[in-house]
């Protein structure tokens, strides 16, 4: 045994996890068949929000419960509503759910499918837009369900045709957005239609006094949860360059794989939610090129102890695992932890990131998040008092312009460092005979890319991030697509590279700073980034345009705050190495 272990999901977690509370579903005393279905699916743990609602919810009390999308609230809900079903009864709906929208009634219901499968659960939404013919028939045919919006469910209660004396336990789901859009009194009817000994539970994102009034006039001295706002103690953030990417839960995989090709991480972990998202997940990043390898809880401890050598040895660069397998986990050369989702509960995200935070300034977090999620972001950011820049998904000109410098390193390391390059000089010249030289340059650069694996990604990826917020990059244009050109001209003549994938850049006016490191000393942009943005205050989106040559780099970053990244950077070192830090002064090259 290493001390990377215990990896056993039933192991004691160590101080590392999220929680010290190591509650199963089995311990939030829900029924055989629902344990069943959430095994199936690769639940492998509760989240806090279900840890903290299922058993109120299952006693029967009301609850009001601030919870954001995300955070696993249709399960806390779904779950105890199945606790409840008989599958065989005669059916008339015992439990409602109210939502803003059709989409969301859309979600829920399939949710509540998906975990009451083997209880043969019958669901029904019903939504504004859809012919009320249908739902009548299958309201006739007997659900256990409801999943409404309040319009739609207002019509049905004045036409007779929602039966609600059965109903045990109505719930309303966010909350705060059915009042935005003007359902106050919809919902005000909808309950006094229902029985008046009913179960009723209210989840919101936020607790207006309007959420507050609502939950006065229809919940019985209701239990409150909220689980977004455990403070971390100052100096536990960590300090780590984090990003997310906004993308659509079907462009996900293909997404992930370009970021990680730009980003080129020394060694990464992907979390994900499920068993099933890590095996998928591994599977495309390996048909991607990378060596990925699968850790999650439905694998016997020889096969993680397998997984654990082969990332130690380096044999592996990528780890794609769900929290509780990564439990304990505790890899040194880590470089980059990705959030494949937006983590249930903020303070996991706070754990994730730190496996690299601890390793200093050169740390990286990613995280992907699809549009409704965006508001976890923002949990997250309020915990850690630090902000997460919002990225541009790079574009397939990004990739090429990336893949195309990572063949230029290459080459010019092979013409720096490999004294046997004259074994083949007879090739050169027999070639040079027939064709010009610098042809024949081009054809043996265009083999090194080729044989370097670089990814054929052809189709864009629809980028949600961008097409809410027009991109104000002012150097759009300007950064990998022109590639660096080495030579010898004076540096304004250059190419300016940026930090990576079209971040946005400093808004107001920007210096110049002198790095006296560069490529050769193995600097790459995102190593200034993490520099600067680890040791002072600034945000990678605070950090401008970098070019970095031969021997030294130069950074644009805000005028105001010349002076104290010139103190802060005067401490550190980039890549091992002390390294000069100061204005340009344009004497150089
Ligand atoms: P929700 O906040 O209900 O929209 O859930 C967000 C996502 O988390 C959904 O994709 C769920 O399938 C997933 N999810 C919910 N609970 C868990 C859990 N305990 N473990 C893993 N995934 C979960």
């Amino acid at each position: 045994m290493t001390d990377d272990l215990p990896l056993d999901p039933d192991a004691t977690p160590s101080d590392d996890t999220p929680s010290d509370d190591a509650t199963g579903f089995a311990d939030l005393g829900l029924r055989v068949e629902l344990l069943d279905a959430l095994n199936t699916l690769g639940y492998e743990e509760p989240t806090p929000i279900q840890r903290e609602t299922i058993p109120t919810i299952v006693s029967g009390k009301d609850l009001l419960g601030q919870a954001a999308t995300g955070t696993g609230k249709t399960a806390a809900f779904a779950l105890p509503i199945l606790e409840r079903l008989v599958p065989e009864a005669e059916v008339e709906p015992l439990a409602l759910v109210l939502v803003p929208t059709r989409e969301l009634a859309v979600q829920v219901s399939e949710a509540v499918y998906r975990y009451g499968r083997e209880l043969d659960a019958q669901v029904l939404p019903i939504y504004g837009g859809q012919p009320i013919v249908h739902q009548l028939k299958v309201i006739k045919r007997g659900v256990h369900v409801v999943v409404a919006t309040p319009g739609r469910a207002v019509d049905h209660i004045n036409r007779g045709t929602l039966p609600l004396d059965a109903v045990e336990l109505v719930v309303l789901d966010e909350a705060d957005e059915m009042l935005d859009m003007g359902f106050a009194e919809d919902i005000d009817a909808i309950l006094d239609a229902c029985p008046p000994d009913r179960q009723t539970v209210l989840f919101s994102a936020t607790m207006p006094p309007r959420i507050a009034a609502l939950a006065k006039r229809h919940l019985k001295d209701p239990v409150r949860i909220q689980v977004d706002r455990e403070a971390v103690a100052a100096g536990e953030s960590p300090r780590v360059r984090q990003s997310a990417y906004l993308v659509a839960r079907n462009h996900k995989a293909a997404a992930l794989g370009r970021i990680l090709d730009v980003e080129s991480p020394g060694s990464a972990i992907v979390f994900c939610k499920t068993r099933g998202e890590v095996d998928e997940l591994t599977e495309t990043l390996n048909g991607r090129g990378y060596r990925a390898e699968a850790l999650h809880g439905g694998m016997n401890q020889e096969q993680r102890d397998r997984v654990m050598g082969r990332l130690r040895s380096q044999t592996a660069d990528l780890l794609v695992a769900t929290d509780v397998a990564a439990r304990g986990l505790d890899v040194d050369h880590l470089t980059h932890v990705v959030n494949y989702d937006v983590p249930s509960a903020p303070e996991s995200y706070v754990h994730r990131i730190g496996r690299v935070g601890r390793a200093g300034r050169e740390g990286v977090a990613i995280t992907l998040a699809e549009p409704r999620q965006r508001r976890l972001l923002g949990n997250i950011e309020r915990l850690t008092g630090q902000t997460i820049g919002i990225e541009k998904i790079p574009t397939v000109a990004d990739l090429r312009a990336r893949q195309m410098e990572l063949t230029l390193d290459q080459v010019r390391e092979a013409l720096e460092g490999d004294d046997q390059l004259d074994r083949f000089r007879a090739v050169v010249d027999a070639l040079a005979d027939e064709f010009e030289l610098v042809d024949v340059a081009l054809a043996a650069v265009k083999l090194v890319h080729e044989a370097s694996g670089a990814t054929e990604d052809v189709e864009e990826i629809p980028d949600i991030a961008t097409r809410e917020k027009p991109s104000r990059d002012k150097h759009k244009g300007d950064k990998w697509d022109k590639g660096p050109k080495g030579g010898k001209g004076k540096h304004q003549d250059k190419p300016w590279d940026k930090k990576g994938k079209g971040q946005r850049g400093p808004q107001g006016p920007t210096s110049r700073l002198y790095v006296g490191a560069g490529r050769g000393d193995g600097v790459r942009p995102q190593d200034l980034v993490g520099a600067i943005a680890g040791e002072t205050h600034l945000r990678g989106n605070d950090i401008g345009a970098i070019r970095i040559f031969d021997r030294f780099a130069l950074v644009e970053v805000p005028t105001d705050s010349v002076d104290r990244v010139i103190d802060a950077m005067a401490a550190t070192t980039i890549r091992g190495k002390k390294a000069a830090v100061r204005r340009d002064r344009g004497d150089h090259d």
